[in-house]
């Protein structure tokens, strides 16, 4: 097309001009990273023409020797980086340099404060890559042809990164990307040679394609990098900077990586897993197709990104590399599907993963409140979707319960079980919408009472992974909102008594409330659970709880109807005025208070909150006259 060949301005996304302002003010202490994203981007590059070309030898047009140039000219006061990679077309440059596709642009923009620090630490997760390069330079200018394109669709963008960009078709010989950053008037430092060379020593020596620059005083090229991929290195040889420096590469997060663990199988398969955790969740952790990190590799070469089946959805927030010496170079998505040896990459992968978890767990608890802060949620999906780790991931999980005065979630099973009475034979947890809702819950006056620690579940995965997961170490998992409690063992046979003789005496009442009730329960009974509280719901043992079927409902399933049962408490004095209520509305009435009380507390929706009210205000009247 003709008007392709026209040089045209265009207008950024608005978020990029947004996006630029931030990172300027907020990077600038760290400027010199923009040369390892340049570099970090070239390598991605280089990485996907070779895998385009296993299937296009062409693409390589006869040099398939790749490499990242870097390159100043004092003169015209340039930084320059070149490579042979992959290149982009005019509509891959405008989509990837005049936008930001990122999943989670969104939340991040929304995420931002205005605090200086605060907002420094988010760009720098959210990634800027290309951008950063407006640190140091006030006008950029990117030439590209992509490769086995005709020199004559070459590209250049170019903007000072104020709000518009040009575009052109220009003739481009060599295939691949060149970036020019003008630098402005006080970066005079990136004009040399050893500056330049210390900066791609410190970032990008583990990259594993040679960055060439010109030799001091002679007109050769040499590597300044050492050219190797850091996976294949021995352990002992690379330090924690190298590892935290190849985790900035493949993650593009700017923050150090909480943990890493890097193993060599060989055997009937051999491959290589280098895993690390991030330090913090990343915008898109909760989006259904957000990235999932694990970049596979066959024998060095670059296969894809995302390689979602080397991961289960419960450990998406790995990032890293495998590298398989056996699968083929021609290995697709639909073949990692319903492959054997992935299979096998698969699970010993995850049995690292869980290592080093519960390594940190033992051995950094700090390190381990932050992982589970972060990440603490979606590790909960796993025992229902690892059914053969189950045993390992429950070890891993990390609880709030009563036996804290706070909100945080560090309490093991295995220390609950330590803590359990004598004579205790299951662990005691319950689920609620909040934290506040579960810590007063009426049902957890009975384990006051008695001094039995519960755990405290307001997570909203919270409830799922205890649809999975029944037991543990041979004890059972009993929800307090259901069922028969178990605590008979624990009970004192005078209570027992009390509570028998109570039930006696209210027999008539408890019929009479099922009666006012009808449907909306089951049974109405006298309770063994509440100390303080007139009335609980309590749903039988293989009925789904109260907060489930909200839960349910709320995304738009079809919930059968399950009533729950009615507690009352014999102390009670409205309880006991009930039982001598001889005026039949008001035995209505207040009947309905103590239903809908106890489904409020359970975080229920009332199906008439107004005839709630109305009876709650006649009987305050009553009550006052
Ligand atoms: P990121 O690298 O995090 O995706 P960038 O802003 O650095 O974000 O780059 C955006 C996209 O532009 C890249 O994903 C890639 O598709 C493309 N791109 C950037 N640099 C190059 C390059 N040197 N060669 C080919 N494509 C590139």
């Amino acid at each position: 097309m003709t008007t392709e060949t026209h040089k045209e301005t265009l207008g950024f996304q608005a978020e990029i001009q947004q996006l630029l302002k931030l990172m300027i003010h907020s990077l600038y202490s760290n400027k010199e990273i923009f040369l390892r994203e340049l570099i970090s981007n070239a390598s991605d590059a280089a990485d996907k023409l070779r895998f385009e070309a296993l299937t296009d030898n062409g693409l390589y047009e006869g040099d398939s020797d790749l490499k990242i140039s870097v390159s100043f000219d004092k003169e015209n006061r340039t930084v320059t980086v070149t490579d042979n990679g992959i290149g982009m077309n005019r509509s891959e440059v405008m989509e990837n340099i005049g936008t930001i596709a990122k999943s989670g642009t969104r939340q991040f923009f929304e995420s931002l404060t205005g605090d200086q620090a605060k907002d420094a630490r988010m760009i720098g997760q959210f990634g800027v890559g290309f951008y950063s390069a407006f640190i140091v330079a006030d006008r950029v200018t990117l030439t590209t042809r992509r490769a086995g394109l005709g020199a004559e669709h070459g590209v250049r963008w170019e903007s000072g990164g104020e709000g518009t960009y040009t575009l052109e078709t220009v003739d481009k010989p060599m295939r691949g990307t060149e970036v020019v950053l003008h630098l402005r008037s006080d970066e005079d430092e990136f004009l040399d040679g050893y500056r330049l060379r210390h900066i791609i020593h410190k970032y990008s020596d583990h990259i594993s394609l040679p960055i060439v620059m010109k030799a001091q005083d002679k007109d050769e090229y040499e590597a300044v990098n050492r050219a190797s991929a850091l996976w294949v290195r021995p352990k002992k040889e690379i330090s924690d900077e190298e590892y935290t420096e190849f985790y900035k590469h493949v993650s593009h997060d700017f923050e150090e990586p909480l943990a890493h663990v890097h193993s060599r199988v060989e055997g009937n398969q051999s491959y290589t897993t280098l895993f690390y955790i991030p330090k913090r969740a990343p915008f898109d952790l909760w989006d259904r197709d957000g990235r999932h990190g694990i970049k596979l590799y066959v024998r060095r070469v670059f296969i894809m990104d995302d390689a979602e089946q080397l991961m289960p959805n419960y450990l998406r927030f790995v990032r890293g590399v495998a590298d398989s010496d056996d699968l083929p170079l021609n290995v697709s998505r639909e073949i990692l599907q319903r492959n054997k040896q992935i299979d096998t990459i698969r699970a010993a992968s995850v049995k690292k993963v869980l290592g080093l978890l519960e390594d940190l767990a033992k051995n950094d608890k700090e390190k381990y409140a932050t992982f589970w802060k972060e990440f603490g949620r979606v590790l909960k999906e796993g025992p229902a979707e690892d059914y053969a780790n189950r045993e390992r991931i429950a070890k891993l999980l990390r609880f709030a319960s009563t036996h804290n005065e706070t909100d945080a979630q560090d309490v093991a099973l295995e220390d609950y079980i330590a803590r359990m009475k004598e004579g205790q034979s299951k662990i005691y947890y319950i689920t609620a919408d909040s934290f506040a809702a579960a810590r007063h819950s009426p049902h957890l006056e009975i384990f006051r009472k008695k001094g039995i620690e519960v755990l405290l579940l307001s997570d909203r995965v919270d409830e799922w992974l205890m649809g999975h997961f029944t037991e543990f170490e041979g004890k059972s998992l009993q929800s307090i909102a259901k069922g028969d409690l178990g605590l008979d063992s624990l009970e004192d046979q005078e209570e027992k008594k009390e509570l028998e003789k109570a039930a006696g005496e209210l027999k008539d009442l408890t019929a009479k409330m099922k009666d006012t009730l009808g449907e909306k329960v089951k049974v109405v009974r006298v309770s063994h659970r509440l100390t303080r509280s007139p009335s609980c719901l309590v749903v039988e043992e293989h009925d789904m709880a109260v907060s489930m079927q909200k839960l349910l409902k709320a995304a738009g399933h079809a919930v059968p109807a399950v009533a729950p049962s009615l507690e009352i408490n014999p102390q009670h004095p409205l309880v006991m005025r009930l039982n001598n209520e001889s005026d039949a509305q008001r035995f209505a009435d207040w009947t309905h208070i103590l239903f809908d009380q106890a489904l409020l507390n359970e975080g229920g929706q009332l199906d008439d909150p107004s005839a709630f009210v109305q009876r709650l205000n006649d009987l305050l009247v009553t009550l006052g006259k």
